[in-house]
C-alpha cells in the first residue's frame, strides 16, 4: 500500500516565498558596484579617528573602524587617521593616486601634528607614524605595514635627545630602513637580517637587545648603504615622501601573492581593497617602563573566561607577531607594570561588554602609559567559540539567537577532527605550545613549496623555525604545523587556528638543518620525509605515527546545537549506506537518511563477482539467477539501516552505477563471449551513459529485486522491532516523465507482490536540467523530489565532476574566473535557478510534494541557507557534516529575521 504523500510530514508549513530567493553574483572590479562609493562617504578619502563616518568597516577596514570606535568610547588609543578602502580601489583601478588624496593626507597630517604637538619630520622631537594595512575582513599578516615612519638622519638625533635614549632612537631608525626597504622597494628582507646577524656575531652577542647605541648607529649606516646599493638612490629623508610611498606600497600589498592566496582560501572578494591607517607611533621599546603585548578577553583555545595573553617588556609589537622573541604570559605584566596592567584589565572588560564578543587586543605601554592599538573579535578555535558563546548567554551578555549566529558552521569541523588515541603507546619527543587543537601524523616537510606539492598526495607536517605569511600555500596543504619559535599569537598559531589545523608552536627542542634537510626533535635525529605526529591540543610532538581517534563532542557543542534545533525550519538527514554510518548519523542528530546509495553495497569484495555475473549475463534468466544471489544480501543491508533509523524516514536510491565501475577489463576476460560483452557494454562517456534509471528500464529485473529486498526488509524489521520504517524508494537520473511513469509501475508491482501492508513513497532524484524544467510533468508520478546537485552541477555547467577540479577548474579559481568551486558551494545563480524552477513547477502539479537535497551541497553552509530560502523540507549530507548543517539551517532561519552570521575577527 502507498503511504499517502499528504500524510508525509508536510513541507507547506515551512514554505518560503520562492520568488524571494535571490541569486547572488558578484562582479570583479565592477565599476558600477564601486564607482559611486566615493560620493556616498561625504566625497572624502581620509577620516580622523575621532570623526564620524557612515562608512563603517567596509570603508575604514576592520582596524580603522575599531580605532574610531575605541576613540569614541574614550579608550586610550594613539591619534591618527584612516585612508579608506575607496582610495585603494580607485588607486588600483587608475594605477595612480586618486585626485585630491595627497591634499587630504596633508590636511590630516596637520591635524595630527597639532594633536600630538609634534611636527612631521621635525629634527628636534619628530612626529613618527606607523602606516598599517587594514581590510574590511581580517587577513592577519597578509598585507604590509611600516613602523617608525618620519625618521631621517636629523630626526633620529631629535628622537634620541627627546627620549634620552639614543639606543632606542637608532634601533627605531634601523627598523624603519629595513621595513621600508622591504615593503616599499622590494629589497629582500634577508639582506638586512644577514647584516644584523653579522653585526651580532662581530660583537659576540646573542640578542638584538644586546647591541649598543653605537652598534645600532653603525647598523643604520650599513642598512643605508644596502638601501642605496639595491635601489640606486639614497634612503628618502623627506618624511612626507616616505609617507606617500608607504601608503602606495600598502595599497599594492592588497594584491601580493600571499594575500591573494589567503583570499582564495577564505573566499574573500578581490575587490574589497584595504584601508590604510596612519597612526601616531607609541613605543614599547623605550625601556623597562615600556612593553607590548596581545591580550584576549577569554582563552582563544578553550574559551575559558579570564585573562589570557602575552607580554614582552621593552619591545615593539612586531617582535611578538614575527615570533622573533618568545613572549611571557600576560600575568607577568601585573608585577612589572601594575598601573598599566590594571587599566588594561578594566579596558578589556569594557570592550567585551561593548562589543558583546570576545576581543583580541593589541596594546603598547610607553613609559607606563597604556595605548590600545587594535581590538577585534578574537579568532578562536571551535571549542572556544562554543564555550564562550554558551557562557556569554549564561552571563546575560548575549541572547541564545546571537550565540547560534556567532558560531561559524565550518569551524564545527574542527571538533570533529581526530585526536591521539588515549590508549596508544608513544614517547613524547618534545613539547611546544598547544597553538591549535587536533592531532595529525604526516611526513616532515621543511618548506612551504614542498608541503604544497607533496601535501596533495599524502599527509605532511610543515616544520619550520617559524612560518611567515608567504608560507600560506604550504599551510593549506599540510595536515599540521610545527614551529620552533613563536608564541600563541605568532603567525603559525593564528593562521592554523583559523584554518582548524593542528599546530604546535614555540617548540624549543626542535632544531632544523635546512641544508641537510634534517631535524632534531628532542633526542631524535630525523630526515625530511620521516613521519611525526603532533597534538596541537597539548603541544606534544612524537617521532613516528600514532593511532588517532575521532573526537568526543562536549556539552557546549550539544547546547549550541540544541539551541540551533529550536530555530531551524529545515530537517537534516544524512547520506548513509551502511548501518554503522546510519548509527553515527543519528548520534550527530540526523533526522533520517536522505540518500542510501545502493551501488556502494554492490562493491563489497564478495559481491562484486555476482554483480559482474549479473552485468555480463547473456539473457534475462541468467541475470535473474545472479540477482537471486544478491537479494538476501541487499535485504540484510536494508534491515540494518532500517533498524538503526527506527521510526525515521529512509530514502533508498535504486542502483545508479556508472557501468564501467563494475565491468571487468578486457584482460580479465576468460573467453570470447565475455570479451564481446565487455566491448558491447563499453561506453566512451559512462557518466552520461547507461546510468541511473536507464539501467532500470533496460533491465527491470534489477530494480524489481531491489524493491523486493526493501519491502522484505521493512516487513522483517517491523516484525522484529514493532516499528515500521518510513520507506522512500528513489529513482536516479530521471529526465523524462515517461521514465518515472514506467518505473513507478515496476516499483508498485514488485512491492505489492511482496506485501500490501508496507507503506512507502516513490520519488525521484532531480539531477538533470531537463528534470528541473519539466518538473511539473515528472511530479505527476513522484511523491518526492530530491535534488542531486552533484550531477545537476555537472550537467548544468557541463563540467565533469570527476575531472574538472584537478584541472582547469583550479585555474579558474586561481584566476578568479569563478569565485567558488561549484561542486563545493552551490552555483546559486545557475544550478540554483534551475532548482527554483523545479520547485515552482513541481508544486504547481503537486502542492505538497516533499522536497529535499542530497548532493554534497547539502552539508555546505551557504548552500544550506539557499535550500532554506528555497523552502525545501530537508538537506541531506555526510554524517560528519550533520552538526554543521543543523547550525547552518538555524542561521539561515535566523538570518531571515535579520541576525546574520558575522565572521569572528572580521
Ligand atoms: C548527486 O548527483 O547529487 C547525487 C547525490 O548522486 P551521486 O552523487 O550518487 O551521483
Ligand atoms: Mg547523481
Amino acid at each position: 500500500m502507498f503511504r499517502d504523500p499528504a500524510r508525509a510530514p508536510s513541507a507547506s508549513s515551512r514554505r518560503r516565498d520562492v520568488a524571494s530567493v535571490r541569486s547572488v553574483t558578484r562582479s570583479k572590479r565592477n565599476p558600477a558596484a564601486h564607482g559611486k562609493i566615493h560620493s556616498t562617504v561625504s566625497g572624502r578619502y581620509v577620516f580622523d579617528f575621532d570623526e564620524s563616518t557612515e562608512g563603517g568597516k567596509e570603508h575604514l577596514g576592520g582596524k580603522g573602524a575599531g580605532l574610531a570606535e575605541m576613540t569614541a568610547l574614550g579608550v586610550p588609543v594613539p591619534a591618527g587617521f584612516t585612508i579608506t578602502t575607496d582610495a585603494c580601489r580607485d588607486y588600483s583601478e587608475a594605477a595612480e593616486f586618486p585626485e585630491g588624496l595627497d591634499a587630504e593626507i596633508d590636511e590630516h597630517i596637520a591635524v595630527l601634528e597639532h594633536r600630538t604637538e609634534k611636527r612631521f619630520g621635525d629634527p628636534r622631537d619628530p612626529l613618527l607614524v606607523s602606516v598599517r594595512s587594514g581590510a574590511a575582513v581580517s587577513m592577519p599578516g597578509m598585507m604590509d605595514s611600516i613602523l617608525n615612519l618620519g625618521l631621517n638622519d636629523d630626526a633620529v638625533e631629535g628622537l634620541a635627545s627627546a627620549t634620552g635614549n639614543e639606543r632606542f632612537a637608532y634601533d627605531s631608525y634601523r627598523r624603519l630602513i629595513q621595513m621600508y626597504g622591504d615593503v616599499v622597494d622590494g629589497i629582500d628582507g634577508d639582506r638586512f637580517e644577514q647584516a644584523l646577524a653579522a653585526m651580532k656575531k662581530e660583537r659576540g652577542v646573542q640578542q638584538d637587545v644586546d647591541l649598543s647605541a653605537e652598534d645600532l648607529k653603525q647598523l643604520v649606516a650599513t642598512f643605508k648603504e644596502l638601501y642605496e646599493r639595491e635601489t640606486g638612490s639614497s634612503f628618502p629623508q623627506d618624511a612626507r615622501e616616505q609617507l606617500g610611498r608607504a601608503v602606495r606600497a600598502v595599497f599594492d600589498s592588497w594584491d601580493n601573492p600571499r594575500a591573494t592566496v589567503y583570499r582564495r582560501a577564505h573566499h574573500i572578494a578581490d575587490d574589497l581593497g584595504t584601508a590604510v591607517n596612519v597612526v601616531q607611533m607609541v613605543f614599547g621599546n623605550k625601556g623597562d617602563r615600556s612593553g607590548t603585548g596581545v591580550a584576549f578577553t577569554r582563552d582563544p583555545s578553550t574559551g575559558e573566561a579570564g585573562l589570557y595573553g602575552e607580554f614582552l617588556a621593552n619591545a615593539q609589537g612586531e617582535d611578538v607577531v614575527a615570533g622573533i622573541r618568545t613572549p611571557r604570559p600576560l600575568d607577568e605584566m601585573r608585577t612589572r607594570l601594575p598601573e598599566a596592567f590594571e587599566q588594561l584589565v578594566a579596558t578589556m572588560r569594557r570592550l567585551e561588554e561593548h562589543y558583546q564578543d570576545m576581543q583580541d587586543i593589541e596594546f603598547t605601554v610607553e613609559d607606563d602609559r597604556l595605548y590600545l592599538l587594535q581590538t577585534r573579535a578574537a579568532k578562536r578555535t571551535a571549542a572556544a567559540a562554543l564555550k564562550a558563546a554558551v557562557e556569554m548567554v549564561d552571563e546575560g551578555l548575549i541572547s541564545k539567537e546571537e550565540a547560534v549566529t556567532r558560531i561559524d558552521p565550518a569551524q564545527l569541523d574542527q571538533l570533529l577532527h581526530p585526536m591521539l588515541d588515549p590508549s596508544a603507546d608513544y614517547e613524547v619527543a618534545a613539547k611546544g605550545l598547544n597553538a591549535s587543537p587536533g592531532a595529525a601524523s604526516g611526513k616532515i616537510v621543511l618548506d612551504a613549496d614542498t608541503a604544497a606539492r607533496q601535501g596533495e598526495s599524502e599527509p605532511v607536517i610543515l616544520v619550520g623555525w617559524e612560518t611567515s605569511p608567504d608560507d600560506i600555500h604550504g599551510m593549506i596543504a599540510a595536515q599540521g604545523i610545527l614551529t620552533a619559535h613563536g608564541g600563541m599569537t605568532s603567525h603559525a598559531a593564528v593562521v592554523a587556528r583559523g584554518m582548524g589545523k593542528p599546530c604546535v608552536a614555540g617548540c624549543e627542542e626542535l632544531v632544523i638543518d635546512a641544508e641537510k634537510r634534517r631535524v632534531r626533535i628532542g633526542r631524535h635525529d630525523l630526515a625530511e620525509g620521516d613521519v611525526i605526529t603532533i597534538d596541537g591540543a597539548t603541544g606534544i610532538v612524537i617521532a613516528g605515527p600514532v593511532e588517532l581517534v575521532p573526537p568526543q563532542i562536549n556539552d557546549d557543542f550539544e547546547t549550541i546545537l540544541g539551541w540551533a534545533d529550536e530555530y531551524r525550519a529545515l530537517q537534516v538527514r544524512a547520506n548513509a549506506d551502511t548501518p554503522e554510518d546510519a548509527v553515527r548519523a543519528r548520534e550527530f542528530g540526523a533526522q533520517g537518511i536522505g540518500l542510501c546509495r545502493t551501488e556502494h553495497m554492490f562493491m563489497a569484495e564478495e559481491r562484486l563477482p555476482i554483480v559482474r555475473e549479473m552485468i555480463m549475463a547473456g539473457g534475462e534468466d541468467e541475470r535473474r539467477g545472479a540477482l537471486e544471489k544478491l537479494q538476501p544480501m541487499q535485504q540484510s543491508d536494508f534491515e540494518g539501516i532500517f533498524e538503526a533509523m527506527a521510526g525515521l524516514p529512509v530514502t533508498i536510491r535504486l542502483l545508479d552505477p556508472p557501468l564501467h565501475e563494475f565491468l571487468p577489463t578486457l584482460e580479465e576476460a576468460t573467453d570470447d563471449r565475455m570479451r564481446e560483452r565487455i566491448k558491447a557494454l563499453h561506453e566512451t562517456n559512462p557518466m552520461l551513459g547507461t546510468r541511473g534509471c536507464r539501467l532500470g528500464l533496460l533491465w527491470p529485473e534489477i530494480y524489481e529485486m531491489q524493491v523486493r529486498a526493501i519491502i522484505r526488509a521493512a516487513v522483517a524489521v517491523e516484525e522484529r522491532t514493532g516499528e515500521a520504517p518510513l520507506v522512500e524508494i528513489m529513482h536516479p537520473l530521471v529526465g523524462f516523465a515517461e521514465e518515472l511513469h514506467r518505473l513507478r509501475a515496476i516499483t508498485i508491482a514488485a512491492a505489492n507482490e511482496e506485501s500490501e501492508d508496507v507503506e512507502y513513497l516513490v520519488g525521484t532524484m532531480i539531477e538533470l536540467p531537463r528534470a528541473c524544467i519539466r518538473a511539473d510533468e515528472i511530479a505527476e508520478h513522484a511523491d518526492f523530489f530530491s535534488f542531486g546537485t552533484n550531477d545537476l552541477t555537472q550537467t548544468t555547467l557541463g563540467l565533469s565532476r570527476d575531472d574538472a577540479e584537478g584541472k582547469f577548474l583550479t585555474r579558474y579559481l586561481e584566476d578568479g574566473v569563478l569565485e567558488r568551486n561549484p561542486f563545493e558551494t552551490l552555483d546559486q545563480s545557475g544550478v540554483g535557478d534551475l532548482m527554483r524552477i523545479a520547485v515552482e513547477r513541481g508544486r504547481s502539479t503537486k502542492e505538497d510534494i516533499k522536497l529535499g537535497i542530497c548532493g554534497e551541497h547539502g552539508g555546505e553552509p551557504e548552500s544550506v541557507a539557499f535550500c532554506h530560502r528555497l523552502g525545501l523540507a530537508y538537506v541531506s549530507c555526510s554524517p560528519y557534516r550533520v552538526p554543521l548543517a543543523r547550525l547552518a539551517a538555524a542561521q539561515a532561519a535566523l538570518a531571515e529575521e535579520g541576525a546574520a552570521y558575522v565572521a569572528a575577527g572580521g
